[in-house]
């Protein structure tokens, strides 16, 4: 393990980014959860307990592999840490199974959470049945027009799904009713929040039930083929299955930790969610963080093949790992994501989610440069069967 811990202050402040935007009836409950949470991070029954159900519930630890026949597409050596391997399908269920326990920990009967393409749904679903919590999901009705299978198996896994129809009806739009009906049933539901954004204590809390990822794979990856790799890759929507691979690693300096945000139809198409290369500083769903918005702060529409990187605002931390150069941000496009997702297929018998498809096409495109002997662990975030539908109608085969 690396000694290297790096923490937000008391108010969640992760250098300008980050803190804690938010209605004062949440405050408090906001206080709660960060202590309950801290209480629970040195309690060994909590501990065993998220132990125990990450392994047989979850699927941990998942393997790392080497994707040899991958590795002589992109002209470097390629391993993949296997969070497709989970069930429910992504990495979105470490988070889920740790806040259901914190949930059961409050005393609260009750989660709701938001949902994109239904990925988080459908894991805070898997987790509060597995809990016996009443669940509400919120999810945009555009998106689950999109994705009506997802919305099925939130339903069969006994969670409520909401549709709105306010705004572009899509995840940010979710985000507002779930935030709303929080403000008003506050004393008996938990917000699960899903990815490394929102008010304090989230950001480092989400991230830290994805830490698992980096830990697991320091150790594999050494057991493997020795030592350390050279490059990590993740796709950053939020950006938790990036912080989560990267966080073990913060305090080894010759790890290269590249993070890749969906350049969608390109960036200067503006039809994207990159938003790193804009720098634009704002607040949006309770943190301060880079926002895709326009000049008056009016938060920009974004678009992405992939519904996960789909969104407006880049998670605090990542924010502040940038602008101290401890990671970077690059991109890969909607047309480039599509050719990595293929190569996985057919190279390695894996259909990786679009999102995960990213980090594999910043493997394709910049591996020569990186050299034969380099090693470069990607984070395959998710797996991509709920992505086929997508595939078929984007590269006009469905
Ligand atoms: C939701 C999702 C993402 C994006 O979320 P992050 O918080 O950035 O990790 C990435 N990959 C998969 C498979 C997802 O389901």
């Amino acid at each position: 393990m690396s000694a290297f811990e790096q923490q937000p202050d008391a108010g969640g402040h992760f250098g300008p980014y980050g803190g804690s935007f938010v209605p004062e009836t949440l405050v408090h409950a906001l206080e709660e959860l960060e202590r309950e949470y801290r209480r629970a991070q040195s309690d060994p029954g909590f501990q065993k307990d998220l132990l125990d159900t990450l392994r047989d519930f979850a699927g941990r630890p998942t393997p790392v592999i080497e994707a040899k026949r991958f590795s002589e597409a992109a002209g470097c050596r390629v391993f993949l840490k296997r969070e497709d391997l989970l069930h429910t399908g992504a990495h979105k269920i470490n988070n889920t199974i740790g806040q259901c326990l914190l949930t059961k920990r409050m005393g609260k009967p009750r989660v709701i959470a938001e949902t994109g393409a239904g990925q988080h749904g459908v894991a805070t679903a898997a987790a509060a049945a597995r809990f016996g919590l009443e669940c509400v999901v919120y999810m945009g009705s555009e998106d689950a027009r999109r994705q009506k299978l997802n919305v099925e198996r939130m339903r069969l896994l006994g969670a409520e799904v909401r549709e709105v129809h306010a705004g572009s009806r899509t995840l940010k739009d979710a985000v507002n009713e779930a935030l709303r009906d929080w403000v008003t049933r506050v004393r008996d539901t938990h917000y699960i929040l899903g990815s490394v954004l929102g008010p304090h204590p989230f950001p480092v809390m989400v991230r830290d039930f994805h830490r698992v990822i980096g830990i697991e794979a320091r150790a594999q990856f050494d057991a493997l083929d020795g030592g350390l790799p050279d490059v990590l890759v993740a796709c950053v929507g939020g950006g938790s299955n990036a912080i989560g691979l990267f966080h073990a690693f913060l305090g080894d300096a010759g790890v290269r930790k590249v993070g890749v945000e969906a350049a969608g139809h390109g960036i200067a198409s503006g039809k994207h969610a990159a938003r790193v290369p804009e720098h634009s500083v704002g607040v949006l769903h309770g943190t301060r963080t880079l926002i895709l918005q326009d000049e008056d702060g009016m938060v920009r529409e974004t678009h992405s093949v992939s519904a996960g990187l789909d969104y407006p605002a880049l998670g605090p931390e990542h924010a502040w790992l940038n602008d101290q150069g401890l990671a970077e941000y690059s991109s890969a496009t909607d047309e480039e994501a599509l050719a990595a997702f293929e190569a996985l297929c057919r190279l390695e018998g894996i259909l990786p989610a679009l999102e995960s498809s990213h980090a594999l096409a910043w493997t394709l495109r910049e591996g020569r440069t990186l050299g034969e002997d380099a090693r470069v662990l990607v984070n395959l975030s998710g797996r991509g069967d709920k992505d086929v539908a997508e595939v078929l109608r984007v590269t006009g085969r469905g």
